[in-house]
């Protein structure tokens, strides 16, 4: 039983389908949405560069046909005197769910480390909903700096690690957009990238970080760094130094911690609330039962998708090993490179050790994102409707039949 289909859990099933595992054990997969999501792709729906269908496949669409799917929310589990059951509670009631081997992949959710006014005036960005409630209100807001002369708009962004600073270029240039079709300059929206750090990216390579505060300061991004936040208010991002970054909209990306429903399993967390597991990724002292991405407290990887791929890869062998008696193998953490969207068609890449960006970068990522699509036949898909999006837009730049450009 998967708990889980994101990158781990996904990437799980198909790779016990892929080892044979499905042909001797009954796999089940439960999720809270009928769909996955590709969550590094989640900022182009802000510019309209990815469609909802490219980056959240339904399950029907990428689970193989040999795992069961449950659609419900995990509530809970039991795991004592050798029954592993799992409560998921679903639309038309609760199910109880059993098995011998249960991997945990409930991924992570946004942390607001108990400020205040975070949860009621800040926004999170991890979800279609979220990023489809974010696009609309750059639209609105451009619509509102037309109405009113004079009057800018403001955005804070608070968190300069990947996820804020490829969510303020894509912001920028979606809300620039905006205001070029009203008419209106750039400089009637206001940008603003707030850390309590004093450098963005600091996980990054320097050159990837210096190709990223070029494009920020492209696009007018205000970096507050070096100060902590207080909390959030109507007015904006209040900051520990008593000053005040004006925002009519605040979007939250500073935090995240393991999906809370982890607090309703017996397994002892750490102190962010992460389930230790050793170098197999088996949950001590529970023989059978795994844990494994942004939930699993490993050896020192950071929660990305790139490591809970590897680590499902991982946890598939163990599993399949387990079942012909033979020894398991064991996780080590080794970085891949780091890629990142810079705005509308621009990105950076930083592939072994080698830093670009421009049209190489945004093809590399592309061309990356493609490969790592959990189903072969929607990739496929993807990638072609890629390629005519590319081709139409090369068209309407060159035609001279073509109507003139608004972005
Ligand atoms: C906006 C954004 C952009 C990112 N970009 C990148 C990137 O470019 N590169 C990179 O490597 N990483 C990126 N990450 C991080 C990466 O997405 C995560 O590290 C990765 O998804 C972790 O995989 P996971 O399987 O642990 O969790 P997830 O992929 O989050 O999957 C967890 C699944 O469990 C489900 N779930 C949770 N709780 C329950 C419950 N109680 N009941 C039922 N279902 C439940 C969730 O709905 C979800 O489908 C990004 C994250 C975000 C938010």
């Amino acid at each position: 039983m998967i708990l889980g289909g994101g990158f781990g859990g996904l990437y799980l099933a198909r790779a016990l389908d892929a080892l044979g595992v499905t042909r001797s054990a009954g796999v089940t997969l439960v999720n809270r949405a009928p769909a996955f999501l590709f969550l590094p792709l989640l900022y182009e729906i802000l510019t309209d560069e990815v469609a909802a269908w490219q980056i959240a496949p339904s399950f029907a669409e990428v689970l193989p046909g040999s795992c069961r799917f449950v659609c419900g929310e995990v509530a809970g589990g039991e795991f004592h005197a050798g029954r592993r059951a799992v409560l998921v509670r679903q639309a038309d009631g609760d199910l109880v769910l059993e098995a011998d081997t249960v991997v945990l992949a409930l991924g992570s959710v946004s942390d607001d480390f108990g400020l205040p006014g975070v949860r009621s005036h800040a926004r999170p960005f991890r979800s279609l909903a979220d990023a489809r409630a974010l696009k609309a209100s750059l639209i609105d807001a451009a619509q509102r700096a037309a109405a009113a002369p004079g009057e800018t708009v403001s955005f804070a962004i608070v968190g300069a690690g990947p996820s804020g600073v490829e969510l303020a270029a894509v912001m920028a240039d979606r809300l620039h957009a905006e205001l070029r079709r009203a008419g209106l300059p750039p400089a009637r929206a206001q940008l603003h990238l707030i850390d309590r750090l004093p450098e963005i990216l600091p996980q990054y390579a320097s050159a990837l970080r210096h190709l990223a505060r070029r494009e920020l300061a492209r696009r007018g991004v205000e970096l507050h760094l070096g100060v902590g936040v207080a909390g959030c208010s109507a007015a904006g991002v209040e900051l520990e130094n008593g000053a005040r970054v004006a925002a009519d909209a605040i979007v939250w990306t500073a935090g995240s911690r393991p999906a809370p429903v982890l607090a309703d399993f017996p397994f002892v967390r750490d102190r962010r609330g992460r389930i230790p597991v050793g170098r197999t990724l088996e949950v001590p002292g529970f023989p059978g039962v795994y844990a494994l991405g942004d939930i699993a407290a490993s050896v020192a990887a950071p929660a990305t998708a790139q490591v809970a791929v590897r680590q499902a890869l991982i946890v598939a062998r163990n599993i399949a090993a387990a079942l012909r008696g033979e020894p398991s193998r064991e996780y080590h953490y080794e970085p891949l490179g780091e890629m990142m969207t810079l705005g509308r068609g621009a990105a950076a890449a930083n592939i072994l050790g080698l830093a670009f960006d421009g049209i190489a970068g945004y093809v590399t990522r592309r061309l990356v994102y493609l490969l790592a699509m959990p189903d072969p036949w929607h990739a496929t898909k993807v990638g072609l409707s890629w390629l005519g999006q590319s081709l139409e837009e090369a068209w309407q730049a060159w035609s001279p039949l073509s109507p003139p450009a608004t972005e």
